[in-house]
């Protein structure tokens, strides 16, 4: 039967005819599959001994998710880059890469929290996670036991941005044999990278500034050396952690322009935050730029910049109070999560630090690409009115 006498629910499938195939675009093509072709079955039989050098099939990743994998792990020099689904993906897949039953782990109580939750349910696997304090810098040798397998980092920590001595806190570690992972979302690999410094896996949500446009989640883990950067891929794929590749897309979209976007909310953020420092009604803020912030001389010596997200402590503002605050903003959408164009505000409920009474009157800002002096605007007329 010759090929144009097919029949047309064949011909859905087989078409008879083909645009042509080279076309250079600027962008990187999204290339969708589950299921890869190949010439012969010796090339499939072949192909399945595991290499980056081939495609298998769609969890093994696509040209468009491996572009991504490649130039994240090039913006810190890392052997090798593993995507997730989001950046908690990307965190419970550097505990299953690295841990077995009977380890002992130790996140700082700066730690984004569903870190802790990850590490709590981890008891399960027999895997035991003790929180520490996060300024401890040399000090954590005290902490570390001859079964450490793991040392998380969070450098500025979420929402009260303590920055930690990642490289003081390597120096134990290794000398312990223990692996250390810093989540490096805030930096996102342009203000710090903390491979440079010793550790072993840089975590990144890229749900973030990779992003940067709030609308995909994403998360990435960077290893400094190619035997773990192995362990880390091979896991995923084992798991069937993979990305699809409209959402690698969006990401490769916000790259070009993320050193941009970076560097004007880190100087528009800056700015605020002196001028909330000065502000009547402000206690502190926690800003690593700024003095009060724990670590500031840490973020001196090991950072190139800051980034839009800071917390401000309001001087004796009662819970309503801070709720009005919150409320009140119109430029300021409340909402989880940060790195996108819109600023936003969020107050949190029983937040345990810097101390339980100062975590009440706490609220985080991360700072978009409006007018700064709107925004200031914007907070000045909520303080007023709250
Ligand atoms: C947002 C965030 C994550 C999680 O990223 P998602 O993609 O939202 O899951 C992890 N760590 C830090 C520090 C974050 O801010």
């Amino acid at each position: 039967m010759g090929k144009d006498r097919r029949e047309l629910e064949t011909r859905l499938i087989h078409p008879l005819k083909r645009a042509p195939q080279r076309f250079d675009s600027l962008a990187v093509p999204v290339e969708r599959a589950s299921t890869v072709l190949f010439d012969s079955l010796a090339e499939a039989l072949e192909t399945g001994r595991e290499s980056d050098e081939h495609y298998r099939y769609g969890v093994n990743g696509t040209p468009t998710t491996r572009e991504l994998e490649l130039r994240i792990g090039e913006i810190e020099n890392a052997a090798g880059c593993t995507l997730a689904p989001s950046g908690l993906a990307a965190i419970a897949l550097t505990y299953l890469a690295t841990c077995k039953a009977g380890d002992h782990v130790l996140i700082p109580a700066s730690v984004y929290f569903p870190n802790v939750r990850i590490g709590r349910w981890l008891k399960n696997l027999d895997i035991e996670v003790e929180t520490y304090d996060p300024m401890l810098g040399a000090q954590i040798a005290d902490l570390l036991r001859p079964n450490t397998r793991l040392v998380w980092c969070e450098s500025p920590g979420s929402i009260s941005m303590e920055v930690q001595d990642v490289p003081a806190i390597v120096e134990a570690a290794h000398a312990n044999k223990t692996i250390v992972a810093v989540d490096n979302t805030y930096a996102a690999g342009l203000l710090f990278n903390p491979l440079d410094h010793g550790a072993d896996l840089s975590i990144h949500a890229l749900t973030k500034y990779p992003g940067g446009h709030s609308d995909v989640l994403m998360g990435a883990v960077n290893a400094r050396d190619e035997r773990l950067a192995l362990k880390l891929r091979d896991t995923a794929r084992l798991l069937g952690i993979c990305v699809s590749s409209d959402d690698a897309a969006l990401v490769l979209r916000g790259l070009p322009t993320m050193k941009l976007r970076i560097d004007h909310v880190g100087k528009a953020a800056l700015g605020i935050a002196r001028w909330l420092d000065g502000h009547d009604a402000v206690e502190t803020v926690l800003h690593p730029a700024l003095p009060a912030c724990p670590g500031h001389a840490t973020f001196e010596r090991d950072f190139s910049g800051s980034a839009g997200v800071f917390s401000v402590i309001f001087k004796d503002w009662p819970r309503d109070k801070v709720a009005r605050f919150v409320d009140g903003l119109e430029l300021f959408k409340i909402g989880y999560s940060w790195g996108g164009v819109a600023s936003l505000a969020m107050a949190y409920d029983r937040l345990v630090r810097p101390s339980r009474e100062e975590g009440d009157r706490l609220v985080r800002l991360n700072i978009g690409l409006e007018n700064v002096e709107d925004l200031k605007a914007d907070l000045d007329r909520a303080i007023s009115n709250a």
